[in-house]
């Protein structure tokens, strides 16, 4: 174990003049230079241009024209191929991904290694696996017929053209692969749009997967500001389908100018989410879930809990015990390999979740443990635990996205779920308990679009994810995806 050196390709990956992938090409682009900032150090290791109107011209044009073309022209199971082929490029360079994951992002090498790229590669064989099997069905036609005619009807599934993937900066590339793994293996061409704080990776991702022989303009990544670039890209004619996930505030934007178009569009936004914890565990177990379902990547997980009801006798006793435990997540390198504590992902989102808990004290909120930054360079924060005021504190409320748990009594359990549904979110949510019989009884009270039970964060590409209430819509993984990224045709002959 020691700090990962950075290998010679990402060494020399990073100075290139950075722009965009466009049928099947790196195009560098004339834009403005924007620097991307390592979050460990708050330097610049990079800059890629911005695009405008050529790029997503250009990106759409491409893809739409392998939509029609070469990837309508390439069998089902050929496409699940050329995924799998993509698949096993990921792990012949999962250090080199992961290297530039970590740069860009902040996340720890052990994340970057073992979730962002382990998963990837897990999804993009799943995907795959799908070849041949998005069928339609043979309906029975009800109506009498007429005379002695027979009739027949069944239905299509068909791609729906263009697929414009928009991107937040916590998981480049798993949740860009969670995307346009779904949208290629049903028939369609993608544009990918990164954030503008992690666009590296994707980059190198799309030449892999030219090398790997995806045909050319399957596969566009196009970089920039994502209020210049969305809207452009949405109301592009080509564009069939958006796949947006990030906040609820862009989310909202994202899916009024798609219903303008009347394209469908699957939003998977922010969440509020809770972890109920019932009586009959003890500190440490309870510990050991607040632990895995509230901190792990510094709190930037969509799923991640950040509202915990604890019972009231053992409030107390947790947070003490957490404290101990958070004291020794120490701020370290996300290059070395036994980091646990990383920075938080860019400047911006530093200042809002420290804003966040600034707040949370004004309101009467207590601040148990962290919330500060440690001295030295880069964006760190140590992680928090707030003891909430009530459950109407905006701490219980309002997403921070970032290492803050806040944490609350019940005297009942009725009454924490009755707080857990009462959020404008609902994404995910946990129960930890031994009770099996409760937990599930607590399963079908809860509105979120997952619940876990004795677990938290572990997402399976077999099973549906996706947020319900100001979550979003739509689903992502299991069979639900080819719904999302298919339409259906029926068709009916006489006989
Ligand atoms: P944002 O909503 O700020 O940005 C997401 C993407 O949208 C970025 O690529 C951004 O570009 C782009 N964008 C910005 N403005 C527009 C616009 N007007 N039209 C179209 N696209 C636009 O989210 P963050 O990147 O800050 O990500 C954090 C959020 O994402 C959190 O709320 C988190 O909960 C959510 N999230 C949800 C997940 C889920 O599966 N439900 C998973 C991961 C994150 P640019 O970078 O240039 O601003």
């Amino acid at each position: 174990m020691g700090r990962a050196q950075l290998l010679t390709t990402v060494s020399e990956f990073l100075p290139r003049d950075h722009g965009h992938f466009i049928n099947g090409q790196r195009r560098s682009g004339s834009g403005t230079r924007r620097p991307v900032v390592d979050p460990a150090s708050g330097k610049r290791i990079a800059e890629v241009h911005d695009g405008g109107a050529a790029e997503v011209t250009a990106a759409m044009a491409a893809a739409q024209a392998a939509f029609n073309g070469e990837w309508a022209a390439t069998p089902t199971l050929a496409r699940g191929n050329l995924l799998l082929k993509l698949a096993a490029a990921l792990e012949a360079h999962r250090e080199e991904l992961a290297q530039l994951e970590t740069l860009c992002s902040g996340k720890t090498i052990a994340l970057s290694r073992g979730l962002e790229l382990d998963q990837s590669v897990a999804f993009l064989r799943y995907f795959a696996g799908w070849a041949g099997k998005i069928n339609g069905e043979t309906l029975a036609v009800s109506i009498p017929p007429f005379a002695d005619e027979k009739y027949r009807a069944f239905t299509v599934r068909e791609p729906l053209g263009v697929v414009v993937g928009i991107l937040p900066w916590n998981f480049s590339i798993m949740i860009a692969v969670w995307k346009f793994a779904a949208a290629l293996i049903c028939g369609n061409t993608v544009v990918l749009k990164p954030s503008e704080y992690t666009p590296l990776t994707l980059l190198r991702l799309a030449e892999l997967a030219n090398e790997v022989g995806f045909p050319p303009g399957t596969l566009n990544v196009v970089n920039g500001d994502g209020q210049v670039l969305g809207p452009l890209l949405i109301a592009h004619p080509a564009c069939g389908k958006v796949s947006f996930t990030g906040s609820m505030k862009t989310g909202r934007v994202v899916g009024d100018a798609a219903s303008q178009r009347g394209i469908p569009v699957t939003l998977e936004l922010g969440g509020k989410n809770a972890a109920l914890f019932l009586d009959d565990l003890s500190v440490e177990e309870m510990v050991d879930g607040i632990m895995e379902a509230g901190y792990l990547n510094q709190g930037q997980i969509c799923s991640s809990a950040e509202r915990f009801y604890l019972p009231a006798g053992k409030l107390d006793a947790v947070l003490q015990a957490l404290s101990l435990r958070l004291a020794a997540l120490k701020p370290d390198s996300p290059l070395d390999d036994d980091c646990l504590l990383g920075p938080l992902a860019n400047a911006p989102h530093l200042e809002k979740v420290q804003g966040l808990i600034a707040a949370a004290q004004q309101d009467g909120d207590r601040l148990v443990f962290g919330g500060t930054r440690p001295a030295g360079e880069g964006y760190y924060l140590l992680p928090a635990a707030i003891a909430a005021r009530s459950a109407d504190s905006a701490i219980m409320q309002q997403e921070t996205f970032g290492p803050v748990g806040a944490f609350l009594a019940w005297q009942q359990e009725e009454q924490a779920l009755q707080w857990i549904n009462d959020s404008p979110y609902g994404l995910s949510a946990s129960v930890w308990t031994h009770d099996l019989s409760k937990a599930l009884r607590y399963s079908e009270g809860i509105q979120a679009g997952t619940v876990w039970i004795n677990m938290h964060n572990i997402l399976d590409p077999a099973l549906p994810f996706g947020g319900i209430k100001g979550s979003g819509n739509g689903r992502e993984f299991g069979s639900a995806f080819i719904q999302d990224y298919t339409r259906l045709k029926s068709v009916m002959m006489r006989y």
